[in-house]
């Protein structure tokens, strides 16, 4: 039987509440404003996931979706460099796909498939997973037709994860409804895109936010083991940190 691992972000604050990091075989995703560390945290995931277990990784190779085109080798050589990896071989082990619409992105999938099967592979990037579906279906009559989509692409990925054992990280935009405030306590009003299809398909949802100064903060919304909390981090050269 396979098992689950964690995979640490690079804050501790933030793997306690976690209860060590983000899982594998299953899928986790982080939404939030512009701004607030979306892609920082997975570019620290990526360095972290190769590290050995003792050190909050998972000793595997990483595949990462960009779809925004926010991929930034020089950022893995940096934080590679704060926890004693050799920066060529950091960027060595991550495999970036550029995805160029909804499609391709579905696409992709088959490749990772293919990829995963060597059984090295131990976290999964899409960094956003709505931006394409949000641009390829952008008329109002469709929505449903984009959801439907959107929830074969999630069921594809839900059951890469589980065979392969690999931890899915999904970033995603937040859509500001002032009406939400009342139904997500705490959240302002901030929801992530994607409606319920997302919803239902990831496990564990982190929201992030501007704090105080340099300050950031991400709090659980919804996870099947883990307590509503908060925990604070900073963006720094070497990736997210206390
Ligand atoms: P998001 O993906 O949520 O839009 P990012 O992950 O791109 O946001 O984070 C952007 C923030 O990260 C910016 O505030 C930027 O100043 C900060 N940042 C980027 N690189 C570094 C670095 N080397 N040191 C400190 N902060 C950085
Ligand atoms: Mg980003």
């Amino acid at each position: 039987r396979k098992q689950c691992m964690k995979i640490s972000t690079g804050s501790k604050q933030l793997d306690t509440i976690l209860l060590g990091g983000f899982e594998t075989m299953s899928i986790s995703e982080i939404y939030g404003e512009f701004r607030c560390g979306k892609t920082q945290i997975c570019h620290t995931m990526a360095v972290m996931a190769q590290l050995p277990r003792e050190m909050g990784g998972a000793e595997g190779k990483v595949a990462w979706i960009d779809t925004e085109g926010t991929f930034r080798p020089e950022r893995i050589a940096q934080i590679a460099e704060r926890f004693g990896v050799d920066p060529e071989q950091a960027c060595d082990n991550i495999c970036v796909s550029r995805s160029l619409n909804s499609e391709h992105q579905y696409e992709l999938l088959d490749v990772l498939a293919f990829n995963f099967c060597s059984g090295e592979y131990r976290l999964l990037v899409i960094d956003s997973v709505m931006a394409l579906f949000r641009t390829d279906y952008s008329g109002r009559g469709e929505l449903a037709e984009r959801q439907q989509a959107l929830g074969q692409f999630l069921k594809r990925l839900a059951a890469l994860a589980e065979e392969f054992n690999v931890c899915v990280v999904m970033t995603n935009q937040v859509q500001s409804d002032p009406g939400a405030s009342a139904l997500f306590s705490g959240t302002d009003g901030r929801k992530p895109v994607g409606g319920h299809v997302l919803a239902h398909a990831s496990t564990t949802r982190v929201l992030l936010r501007k704090g105080r100064g340099e300050e950031r903060v991400a709090k659980i919304i919804d996870s099947p083991n883990c307590p509503e909390r908060e925990a604070t981090y900073i963006i720094t050269n070497g990736g997210i940190s206390d």
